[in-house]
């Protein structure tokens, strides 16, 4: 008879975890305590407009390929590159700077920048690619049973690669860039990982090579969320339950089992196998009441940056932005070094501006442009209260107007802003940490939660906060991961 598997939440990773486990005879129910399905990969729709509510590119597209094959279904997702990849303007300076995948269309717009450009690109690139291939099926795609398992992986990792454990992100750039612009635009990956190129090693300068060679970004033609509709279709399809409205909230145990879960309404769920894909730190914590993810211990983490968004629906097109573009000041280090920890709004913010409707024009009404500005700012531990929303709202979009010389205010049908508090009460994220756990080398590998429980051996973990890490690429590798973890104990049905 086959195995019953219940998944707590609904986000990228419960969805492919479902999908895999599914196609292969497990019987799968999913509780989930927001609305829809999609976690942090949602969707706002509101007069007329439709926004993607987080995760807006992602890199590594081969890792969705391979859940679709894996299951044997053809990939229903329409994926086009995006070239630019993306565009950058910094405060000081009018005209932005495209990132081009191509290396001499890339080298032009440094003209005037960083003399010898495309040489010194060219060895960082290929320093970077030496990187990822080296460490991706030996770090990256495999789970393992101990730290020492996981450290004598490592070991085949060449040792070449070490100097760069060692180094930090912006002393490797600087090493290859005289100009402040290119330091600071290849620096910028640091933050997806919960930190500042001044403390990520240089290790992770492979991801530069993931966006502007080896994969890119790409647009998921009719926006982000095709992929939740598309994966919870295909589940449907293969029996997969949802229950949505159901927040877990307490646990049933006998000796190492997990007997079932029970949501804030006092419903039992059972299954055979139970998948968590709440952050796998805090579950521990707050439903497992794990002492080693105490609050206080929780707290000590390192946690990537909050996220402060802006959805703004506009009348007229906007010529001056792309479909990705990065806003920055003329402060970088000063910036960087300030805003994990500061407890104010920054005055002269950093962020993120995204238009879907440039590449999917049926997310706004005909002549309109659908606007998603992201601002990463502190956690709720540095910062808790939010009752300065708007101001800080009207901050970045005072500043945004000047920089695309539009007033936005005039042309705006819609808005909604997101502040930490509402991400953390929605999605149960941590401190309302954007991207989960942050990716120091003392939290990833066999130092970040194991996606197998240490206590209870029907309970797994899939998601951003468990290996191998956050973004959507990892977390779908994550669902592989798990996947395989089961296969192991449970056998193939
Ligand atoms: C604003 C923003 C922008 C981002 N941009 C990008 C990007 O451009 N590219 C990229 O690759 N990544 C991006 N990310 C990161 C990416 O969204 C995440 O790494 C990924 O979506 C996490 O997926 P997950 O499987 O961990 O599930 P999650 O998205 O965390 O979903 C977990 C689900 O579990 C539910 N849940 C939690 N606890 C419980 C409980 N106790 N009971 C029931 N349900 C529960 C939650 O409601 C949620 O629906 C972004 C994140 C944010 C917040």
């Amino acid at each position: 008879m086959s195995k019953k598997v219940l998944i707590i939440g609904t986000g990228l990773g419960a969805l492919a975890t479902a999908l895999r486990l599914s196609s292969r005879g497990y019987s799968v129910e999913m509780v989930e305590k927001y609305h829809r399905a999609g976690g942090r990969l949602n969707q706002l729709e509101k007069d007329g407009f439709t926004f993607d509510m987080g995760p807006s590119f992602f890199s590594m597209s081969y890792e969705f390929e391979e859940l679709f094959r894996s299951c044997n279904i053809p990939n229903p997702l329409q994926l086009e590159a995006l070239d630019p990849v993306y565009s950058v303007r910094f405060a000081n300076r009018k005209k932005p700077i495209l990132i081009y995948k191509d290396l001499q269309k890339l080298a032009e717009e440094f003209l005037g920048i960083e003399a010898d450009f495309e040489v010194k690109m060219k060895a960082y690139l290929l320093a970077a690619k030496k990187m990822f291939h080296d460490t991706e099926d030996i770090v990256i795609r495999k789970n393992f049973n101990s730290r020492i398992d996981y450290l004598l992986k490592l070991t085949r990792v060449p040792l070449r690669h070490s100097p760069k454990m060692f180094r930090s992100m912006w002393k490797e750039l600087s090493n290859t860039f005289q100009s402040e612009e290119a330091r600071v635009i290849f620096s910028l990956v640091a933050f997806f990982l919960g930190s500042t190129p001044f403390h990520t090693p240089a290790v992770y300068s492979l991801l530069t090579y993931t966006e502007l060679e080896h994969d890119g970004y790409w647009n998921v033609k009719g926006g982000m969320y095709r992929i939740v509709e598309e994966l919870q279709r295909l589940n449907t399809e293969r029996g997969v339950k949802f229950h949505f409205n159901t927040e877990i909230t307490s646990v049933q145990t006998t000796g190492g089992e997990i007997n079932s879960f029970v949501d804030s309404n006092g419903k039992i769920w059972t299954a055979d196998i139970y998948i968590s894909n709440s952050d796998a730190a805090a579950f521990r914590g707050k439903v497992l009441k794990r002492e080693n993810f105490s609050d206080k211990k929780l707290d000590a983490m390192e946690w990537t940056l909050a996220p402060f968004t802006i959805y703004l629906g506009v009348k007229g097109k906007i010529p001056h932005l792309n479909h990705h573009n990065y806003f920055l000041g003329s402060n970088f280090k000063e910036y960087a070094e300030t805003i994990f920890k500061t407890s104010v709004s920054p005055e002269k913010p950093y962020y993120y501006v995204n238009v879907s409707s440039k590449s999917n024009p049926e997310c706004a009404p005909e002549g309109c442009e659908n606007i998603f500005i992201l601002c990463p700012v502190p956690d709720l531990r540095h910062k808790p209260d939010w009752s300065d929303s708007n101001n800080f709202a009207n901050t970045i979009l005072q500043d945004l107007s000047n920089r695309i010389d539009i007033d936005l205010d005039k042309v705006t049908l819609t808005k909604t802003i997101l502040t930490p508090l509402d991400w953390q009460n929605q999605f149960n994220l941590y401190q309302g940490s954007g991207l989960g756990l942050a990716h120091g080398l003392n939290q990833v590998g066999a130092w970040r939660p194991s996606n197998k429980d240490e206590k209870f051996k029907n309970l797994f973990y899939v998601g951003a906060s468990t290996t191998p890490g956050t973004g959507l690429p990892m977390v779908v590798i994550s669902s592989k991961l798990v996947m395989e973890r089961i296969e192991k104990d449970y056998g193939s049905l």
